[in-house]
């Protein structure tokens, strides 16, 4: 297929942290609110005047000073996004926002605190508790502790105005980069899609990281030019799967699974579409913060989740993208000591298969996994087995 237009240059902007369009947004007097966590709802963080930035670590190589300060035994996300902190690489922030979601990237978010990695004038960190359960209690105390830990903060640093009209205005903007991402991604649906995963996780992962209004014009553009392209006739997939997991910030993972044959037409992970990029309804008489929590709340796959609705929430939720997107096999991904992720790779390994009859490779990687020889093994070995089935079927 031809290339899309703009591609290349979310692919440039995905290269920095503080990358071109940060840069402009900040030179506009917008203050840059890094984000570590699916669980801080980023519309409290899209107000007027300040903007979210989800912080990776682009183009890791070395993790030494990270594991120095965080030992070797936690996830290699934590420990590379506090390496790139020492680095400098988010020197840029105005503010961290965290949430006591995962205890390992709290670690990571201590370290840049206490050993002043983050030098900005003005520059504060502040964390927040997030429900771990799905009901009105949970709610309750999810709403408190946004007003009190991210918009109180932001209104007490930088006079940031966290008014319901501003709180709307940014669901606003919110939902209209998710609408745009879901006519886009909904060209996955097809029996030879018109976008692959790894350009979609490209267009997916820049609204995670860059100024949502800046990426708008850019959206509008690409989805009419998907509209209008020709698909080549032969793909050279071999099957099509869903991508389920722990953070993937990186596109060169769909790269790689990609070019070992499994086209990845479904992104069940942290930084993914499904459900990051669902719709907020505003439609109910609840006042926006507490709809906004509650679409958080609801919509969270994520496995902290422990309670047993919400376990088996998550399995339906994958069968029902599974049969949305036609997918021959599931891909669960964690990356390498994420506890969440490990207990939920194991345990959904055996229910999708067993109880749901889905082919399921499991894989655990490292953070950097675009030039992983093993993965690309795994998915080849994977990919013959589905067409073994089907030969078989
Ligand atoms: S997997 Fe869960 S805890 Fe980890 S970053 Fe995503 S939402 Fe947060
Ligand atoms: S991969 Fe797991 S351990 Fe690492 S930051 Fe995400 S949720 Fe936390």
């Amino acid at each position: 297929m031809k290339d899309l237009r703009h591609l290349y240059t979310l692919e440039n902007y995905l290269q920095e942290a503080n990358n071109d369009l940060v840069r402009q947004a900040q030179s506009e007097g917008r203050y840059a609110l890094g984000s570590v966590c699916s669980q801080i709802p980023e519309p409290l963080l899209d107000l007027p005047n300040c903007f979210c930035v989800r912080l990776r670590a682009p183009r890791t190589g070395s993790i030494e000073m990270g594991t120095y300060y965080m030992s070797s035994i936690l996830c290699e996300c934590c420990r590379a996004i506090l390496e790139r902190a020492i680095e400098g690489g988010y020197g840029f922030l105005d503010a961290i926002l965290a949430p006591d979601a995962c205890a390992q990237m709290n670690r990571c978010v201590e370290n840049i605190e206490h050993n002043h990695f983050c030098e900005k004038e003005g520059f504060f960190i502040s964390y927040a508790d997030v429900p771990m359960k799905c009901d009105e209690t949970a709610l309750k105390h999810y709403v408190k502790q946004m007003r009190l830990h991210i918009l109180e903060p932001l209104k007490e640093h930088y006079g940031i105005d966290c008014s319901d009209t501003a709180l709307r205005q940014a669901v606003e903007q919110y939902n209209e980069i998710c609408e745009l991402l879901t006519t886009l991604g909904d060209y996955r649906k097809e029996e030879n899609p018109r976008i692959t995963g790894y350009e979609y996780a490209v267009f997916c992962l820049a609204s995670y990281c860059c100024p949502k209004d800046k990426l708008i014009p850019i959206y509008k553009e690409t989805i009419e030019e998907v509209k209008n392209r020709k698909q080549d006739e032969k793909t050279g997939y071999r099957a099509r799967v869903a991508l389920i997991g722990s953070e993937v910030d990186d596109a060169e993972l769909i790269r790689v699974i990609e070019e070992a044959g499994a086209l990845v037409v479904a992104d069940r992970y942290c930084f993914g579409s499904l459900p990051g990029r669902a719709v907020i309804d505003l439609s109910t008489d609840e006042d926006v913060l507490t709809a906004i929590c509650r679409h958080y709340m609801v919509t969270g796959q994520c496995p902290r989740f422990m309670d047993t609705a919400k376990i088996q929430e998550r399995q339906s939720y994958v069968d029902q993208i599974a049969r949305d997107y036609k997918v021959d096999g599931l891909i669960y991904q964690q990356i390498k000591f994420c506890d969440y992720w490990g207990y939920e790779r194991a345990h959904a390994f055996h229910v999708m298969r067993d109880q749901y009859g889905y082919p399921v490779l499991s894989i655990d990687r490292p953070y950097v996994a675009g030039s992983s020889g093993q993965i690309r093994t795994r998915v080849q070995a994977f990919c013959e087995s589905l067409e073994v089935k089907r030969l078989k079927g």
